[in-house]
């Protein structure tokens, strides 16, 4: 039987071409939505493009929704194999200007999210011996980034969650890994003014954003059994720009 992927966040930019990837892979691909209505268009398109995709409506930063997802998801597809903790919002503002509001919400979705999410699934991976984490993080949790203390603050965490959690695991079978992703033209980065995009392409050194599925495409490497003895990872896809 194929192994069930859980992509959280599956229906934006990064997250859409990560399922795309893992069905290509040959994995049974379940994806979060947290907004309703979006998922039919989205169900639809992957359908007309080959894929059949399950998608089930859930805050990630609600720990109550992510154990009735958890349940939902083990009677209609079975046990989730490989976690892919992408589901992630920017909030940004100075840190003179940020206000506990947007302090909360960046946290709560980026970083809370992988401890309510991956709570639920761990477990039966260690009892079945394999398993994969794979966590979404970002350049900016690696080096910082002006405007964005909370979300700096939160994608290093989830580096810190990572380094922990795979040493908790890593006997039985279950590798966690961190993704820190540069700048990818997703709408996210899109949304950002045209004459700052263009200097932040500037400062690239291969002088263009990633493709989501670069992203995707070590998404799936993580996945795969050959990635075995890579846990506790931070792999760094960014284009060349220097990270400490
Ligand atoms: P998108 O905004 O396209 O996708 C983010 C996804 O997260 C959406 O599908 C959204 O679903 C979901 N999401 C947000 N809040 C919640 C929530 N409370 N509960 C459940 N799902 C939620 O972003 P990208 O594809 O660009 O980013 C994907 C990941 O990659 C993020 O973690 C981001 O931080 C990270 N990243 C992105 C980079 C980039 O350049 N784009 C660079 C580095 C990292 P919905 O709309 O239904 O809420």
């Amino acid at each position: 039987m194929a192994k069930v992927a859980l992509i959280t966040g599956g229906m934006g930019g990064i997250g859409t071409s990560i399922c795309k990837a893992l069905a290509d892979a040959g994995y049974t691909v379940v994806t979060t939505y947290s907004k309703p209505g979006k998922e039919v268009e989205w169900l639809a398109s992957g359908k007309e493009a080959g894929y059949s995709f399950h998608a089930y409506q859930c805050d990630v930063t609600d720990f109550d929704e992510c154990v009735a997802l958890a349940g939902r998801i083990t009677a209609d597809v079975g046990p989730v194999d490989v976690l892919v903790n992408n589901a992630g919002i920017t909030r940004d503002a100075s840190f003179k200007k940020l206000d506990k509001v947007n302090w909360d919400a960046v946290i709560k979705t980026n970083l809370d999210s992988v401890f309510n999410v991956t709570k639920q699934f761990v477990d039966g991976m260690t009892e079945r011996g394999w398993g994969r984490v794979i966590n979404i993080s970002s350049i900016n949790g690696q080096k910082g980034q002006f405007g964005q203390t909370n979300y700096s603050a939160a994608k290093a965490g989830m580096h810190g969650f990572t380094m922990a959690l795979a040493q908790e695991v890593a006997r039985k079978g279950v590798t966690v890994n961190t993704i820190s992703p540069g700048y990818i033209a997703t709408d996210m980065v899109m949304a950002v003014p045209e004459d700052v995009r263009n200097k932040i392409i500037a400062g690239i050194p291969v002088n263009r954003l990633g493709k989501p599925e670069e992203i995707a495409a070590l998404v799936a490497y993580m996945a795969s059994d050959l990635a075995g003895f890579m846990t506790g990872a931070n792999v760094a896809i960014n284009g060349g720009q220097h990270t400490c």
